[in-house]
């Protein structure tokens, strides 16, 4: 009987356990994770507002363990690996024998070295079950809270806050906000609705240093052009570091983000897969759950691979604007080999980039109806060029065809 190990209880860990067992209905499956609960990340601002209980955040079911039949180590880190011997080790001192091995660690906060904010205690990361506890106590009595980064993590923290009865401030170093997934004038939909909420907003700015109490805490935020905000807590959510600590010495192969694997997630060393997060490459949660199955499925034996197709899709609803963003939405200007068509009526607005007739990327704000097509047309790389009319109002018919001997459909 082999044994499976999986350490991360997350989304690629948890799908990777699910097709684990589903492949072998025998096995021996330990799953070893820090976390106590499992829990979704994307939705941990709504525990923060309060719009959910913990149990709500979780994304599996209730009898998880039972259902799988897995012993699952809760609370517990991985602190070393020894491949030598085939086991994990573990922070109580105690270790894990594997035949098959999932890394499923994910990432963490990376607090930059910010001038005096090394060891603030009115800082934290919104990451972690336990970041969002600490907020959720901080707000009960701190009123001004600034927020490094306005990526993904940085708008669900602001999202959160709304209705807290606190004066919430975003900066970062970027343009406008959720920068990797929209343009600006997509961005400016959500600067508008932010403000209007009252969320005090400083793009295209970096935080030079943070002002301390004799006691450590951070009470204001000095932005690179000058700008002082009074700050009483500040969230940092505007980088991250893969969980790879626990293989420094392990010889499993690392790069520059985090732990390499191929795209059938097997590493350097043939018992040992990885996925999600950890590689630090596509951080979402779609890929983390796609390359956790698609890795237990190898280990299991059943050959699969991962394309990275959509590997940059993001689909987001923040105070009630539902954007859709695919693949490369802001190219470079100079470049004329690309061609870029925009529409905009009222609220709604659409643009698709394309290089020789094939969609390299496309934004829906507004209006997400079209976003079957779109997938379509990227996903089958079709000749948009050949459709006689203008590129939004394509619809399948357009590249939907019938073989008409054999009546087998196909799209071109
Ligand atoms: C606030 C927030 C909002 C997000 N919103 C979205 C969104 O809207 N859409 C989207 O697609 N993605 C979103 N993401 C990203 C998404 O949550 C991640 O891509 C996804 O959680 C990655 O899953 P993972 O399993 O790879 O790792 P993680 O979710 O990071 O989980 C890692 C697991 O490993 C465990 N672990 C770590 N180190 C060790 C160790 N040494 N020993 C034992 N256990 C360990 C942890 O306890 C945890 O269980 C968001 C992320 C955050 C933080």
């Amino acid at each position: 009987m082999k044994k499976y190990v999986v350490i991360g209880s997350s989304a690629a860990g948890v799908n990777g356990i699910r097709e684990l067992r589903k492949y072998d209905r025998e096995a021996e499956i330990v799953l070893i994770s820090k976390d106590s609960e499992i829990y979704s990340r994307c939705i941990l601002h709504e525990y923060l507002s309060g719009m959910r209980s913990i149990d709500r955040l979780r994304f599996v079911e209730k009898d998880f363990e039972t259902l799988y039949r897995v012993t699952w180590k809760k609370g517990l880190e991985a602190v070393g690996l020894d491949r030598a011997a085939k086991e994990v080790i573990l922070g109580d001192g105690t270790r894990e024998s594997y035949d098959k091995l999932l890394i499923a660690t994910g990432s963490h906060t990376f607090f930059p070295p910010i001038k005096n904010m090394a060891g603030s205690p009115n800082m934290i990361g919104f990451r972690n079950i336990d970041d969002i506890e600490v907020l959720k106590e901080a707000v009960k009595t701190k009123k001004h809270i600034v927020i490094l980064g306005s990526g993904l993590v940085g708008i669900d923290c602001a999202t959160g806050l709304l209705h807290l009865g606190v004066k919430t401030v975003l900066c970062d170093f970027a343009g406008w906000l959720l920068n990797k997934q929209l343009d600006h004038e997509a961005a400016q939909a959500y600067i508008d609705a932010f403000a209007a909420h009252g969320v005090e907003q400083h793009y295209g700015v970096g935080v030079d240093e943070v002002q301390i109490n004799d006691d450590h805490e951070i009470t204001a935020v000095v932005l690179s052009d000058g700008t002082v905000i009074p700050c009483d807590f500040f969230v940092v959510t505007a980088g991250v570091r893969s969980n790879v600590e626990f293989l420094q010495e392990s010889g499993l192969e690392l790069s520059r983000t985090g732990l390499v694997y191929d795209e059938t997630g097997r590493t350097n060393d043939p018992d040992i897969f990885g996925a999600g997060d950890v590689s630090g490459l596509s951080p979402i949660w779609p890929v983390a759950v796609k390359e956790g199955m698609i890795a237990a499925a190898n280990m299991a034996g059943v050959p699969e691979k991962m394309s990275d197709f959509f590997a940059s899709k993001s689909t987001m609803r923040f105070l009630d604007i539902s954007t859709m963003s695919l693949g490369e939405v802001n190219p470079d200007p100079a470049d004329e080999t690309v061609r870029v068509e925009t529409y905009r009526k009222g609220d709604v607005y659409k643009k698709i980039v394309h290089r020789d007739g094939k969609i390299i990327g496309a934004l829906l704000q507004g209006d997400l109806a079209y976003g079957g097509v779109l997938q379509q047309l990227i996903a089958r790389q079709i000749d948009v060029r050949r459709v006689r009319k203008p590129l939004f109002d394509i619809d399948y018919s357009d590249f939907f065809h019938m073989h008409s001997d054999s009546y087998e459909f196909y799209y071109e």
